[in-house]
């Protein structure tokens, strides 16, 4: 069995943790550091810590549980990563460039259960849940290469994380607030919420969690549908629940934390971009703290849907605009390296 990952405790924990392996108090802090700010992937990189306690504490966590198996790197400047779990899973992440900075999208589980019809990554249903370490970890190897190949103009170490990966990070209430804890916490990654943003289908279940829990990150809610008939043919699992549900969660969440909301809609040809669906949606949007984005369908490669063409994304858009919403337009990047989450997985799947 595999040990427990050191990357999954909150800071609090890793002090007792030491102190039971006879490190000094401030020991705590410094092993911390390694984790969250030094990226830390191999016990010997943590230098100004004893090589007896660097020793007890291998003996009981392992500090790495991600092995890059593959890493590409889009004409857009968009990377995409494989890892392979300890247990032979596998689950990706992708840097975004964006101008000031990275965003990271991130993954919360292996497959996902919610069975999206526009998404690559439902297609095995869920396989199981990350732990915290190995979410965090993602963000451990997407740093250390951002520090051998930086991206030019980008400065400094500052970047986003966008949990829009593989997986619905609410229905991994498990990981999830541990995770959120340690990016926030100062002893930890130190990140500003204003730099986090959660993406979820909207399970009621998960969605209930998150606006009693508060964290004051950031929410983008997939809706999938304007009417409860639309969003359960598109999103079986998550349209379980109904949309006036969904959204008034969506308006309350964005109101405690001071921060609208976005709806995101996947724009796809002939089924999501009527303009009877673009008013009902301006509709929905109006009624809360809401602002749109809009994203044409990335392509599977065993699929016949399409995206909508650039006229019917416009047209789209300005019902909603006309109507008063805040709404953009987000072209997927690395559409060249199969980035659309679970593609790459799927596709290393099919041949072996
Ligand atoms: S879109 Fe997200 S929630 Fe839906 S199946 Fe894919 S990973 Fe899961």
């Amino acid at each position: 069995m595999a040990k427990p990952l050191l990357r999954s405790l909150v800071p609090e924990e890793i002090a007792p943790a030491v102190g039971e392996l006879g490190g000094e108090a401030y020991r705590a802090r410094q092993v911390a550091g390694w984790l969250h700010v030094h990226d830390a992937l191999q016990w010997d990189e943590m230098r100004n810590v004893p090589r007896p306690l660097r020793a007890a504490l291998a003996e009981r966590f392992d500090l790495q549980a991600l092995t890059p198996v593959e890493r590409q790197e889009s004409s857009d400047g968009t990377r995409k990563f494989l890892f392979r779990l300890r247990d032979g899973q596998t689950v990706e992440s992708v840097i975004i460039p964006m101008e000031s900075h990275s965003t990271f999208c991130l993954s919360t589980q292996v497959g996902c259960a919610m069975a999206c019809r526009f998404c690559a990554t439902a297609r095995g249903g869920l396989v199981r849940n990350l732990e915290a370490g190995e979410i965090l970890e993602q963000i451990t190897h997407l740093r250390r290469d951002l520090a051998a190949a930086p991206i030019s103009g980008h400065g400094d170490r500052q970047f986003n994380v966008v949990f829009m990966g593989m997986g619905e990070p609410l229905d991994n209430w498990d990981a999830l607030p541990t995770v959120l804890r340690i990016m926030m916490d100062d002893d930890g990654l130190a990140m500003s919420k204003r730099r986090i943003q959660v993406s979820t289908s909207g399970p009621g279940e998960g969605l209930r969690r998150l606006v009693a829990a508060a964290p004051g990150v950031g929410l983008t809610l997939s809706l999938g549908g304007t009417t409860d008939e639309e969003r359960r043919r598109l999103m079986p699992v998550p349209g379980r629940t109904p949309l006036a549900e969904v959204i008034e969660l969506g308006a309350r969440y964005a109101r405690q934390s001071a921060r609208r909301t976005t709806i995101a809609w996947v724009l796809i040809a002939g089924k999501t971009d009527q303009p009877e669906q673009a008013r009902r949606l301006a509709k929905l949007a109006g009624s809360g703290p809401f602002k749109v984005n809009l994203i044409p369908l990335n392509v599977l490669d065993d699929d016949a849907q399409e995206p909508s063409g650039p006229a019917a994304v416009l047209a789209f858009q300005e019902i909603l605009t006309r109507a008063g919403i805040d709404t953009t337009v987000r072209l997927s990047g690395g559409r060249d390296i199969a980035a659309a989450c679970g593609q790459l997985r799927r596709r290393r799947l099919a041949s072996t």
